[in-house]
């Protein structure tokens, strides 16, 4: 499959993509049985219309569900075992490390494109086209599945999420605001992400970061279509921290800040106290105290600061992220 798909690219642009469509899935068996059917007739669209190739497949991921969603997926496989496969994760390891999963099993079956989406089908599935289009047409490695509206979503999520979003960004992060994990991602960018070594994976940070032309298609998000959301808020926030301790030592930086601000704070009020002293209305004892206080705690702050900052610089050293990735040599 692999020497196939080299020859789809080789053979210029014409060849129609092979096209992954990868689902992490974890406890879904109430909807699952329905996302096939939806995908199903999504995958025969898409091939009647040669948007994709007819070795295109959907993989379900199953997150060490225990449900019986993995039964299910070996059920839809036995219906259609080219159009559907599945790989099971022996234990539940995260949304991020079932799609991470997914999209290295589709790498290496040799997709052209894989399209990551949940399996509740809360991302509208009839963007893939436009999706496909960009990548096709307008050479768009990846292209980002935008949400143009979050009202389905509760009032709580919505402003969490931008709440996040702003965070993260003023963190020094890249990310695509109101994008979740529903993109396409050519073979570039699979090669170029699987060269990513680290555990603590988040995808929506990386992505960005891995450069490539990209595309963006709107749509609005519906309303999870059975089941519950796995990401209550514990895991929300969980993921939260995930995301910021993976891509930014700035919180490591603030120390310094707050070291430094505490020093000109003590300064300061040396200043004063030198001040009082020959204006003579200095109180006893207060000075010293005050000045001492300030300026010791401001030196152990900008102290651990420093150790933050190598600290920092150990911590990306250990994630082993590639310095560049080759786009194309001539
Ligand atoms: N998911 C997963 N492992 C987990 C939690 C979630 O694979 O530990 C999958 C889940 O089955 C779904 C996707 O990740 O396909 C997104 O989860 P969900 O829809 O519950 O999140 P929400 O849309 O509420 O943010
Ligand atoms: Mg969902």
């Amino acid at each position: 499959m692999a020497n196939e798909s080299k020859e789809t690219l080789i053979s210029g642009d014409k060849k129609t993509p092979i096209v992954y469509f990868v689902l992490p899935c974890y406890n879904e068996v109430e909807g699952l049985n329905h996302t096939a059917d939806v995908l199903r007739q999504k995958m025969t669209q898409l091939i009647n219309e040669s948007l994709i190739d007819s070795r295109s497949r959907v993989l379900f991921v199953d997150d060490g569900s225990h449900d019986g969603t993995w039964e299910l997926i070996e059920k839809i496989h036995a219906s259609d075992a080219n159009l559907f496969g599945g790989v099971k994760l022996a234990h539940n390891r995260g949304h991020q490390n079932a799609l991470y999963a997914g999209l290295m099993a589709a790498y290496s079956a040799g997709c052209d494109a894989a399209i990551s989406m949940d399996a509740d089908l809360q991302d509208d599935v009839d963007a893939s086209d436009e999706m496909i289009k960009q990548f096709s047409e307008q050479h768009c490695e990846i292209v980002y599945g935008v949400r143009s509206s979050r009202e389905k979503d509760t009032w709580f999520k919505r402003n969490t999420a931008n709440l996040f979003y702003s965070v993260f960004a003023w963190m020094g992060a890249e990310t695509i605001s109101n994008h979740a994990d529903y993109r396409l991602m050519g073979k570039a960018s699979l090669e170029a992400l699987s060269q990513y070594r680290e555990v603590n994976l988040f995808l929506r940070g990386i992505v960005p970061t891995l450069g490539f032309k990209t595309g963006k298609v709107y749509y609005k998000r519906g309303i999870r279509e059975a089941g519950e959301s796995k990401y209550p808020l514990k895991k929300m926030i969980a993921f939260a921290i995930e995301g910021i301790t993976s891509f930014s030592t700035k919180p490591l930086k603030f120390v310094t800040s707050i070291g430094v601000l505490s020093i000109l704070v003590g300064l300061g009020m040396l200043i004063y106290v030198i001040v009082s002293v020959f204006t003579n209305h200095a109180v006893i004892g207060w000075g010293s105290m005050m000045c001492s206080l300030w300026l010791i705690g401001g030196f152990l702050m900008l102290s651990l600061g420093i150790v933050g900052e190598y600290v920092g610089k150990i911590y990306l050293e250990t994630k082993q992220r590639p310095r560049y990735y080759v786009e194309t040599s001539l």
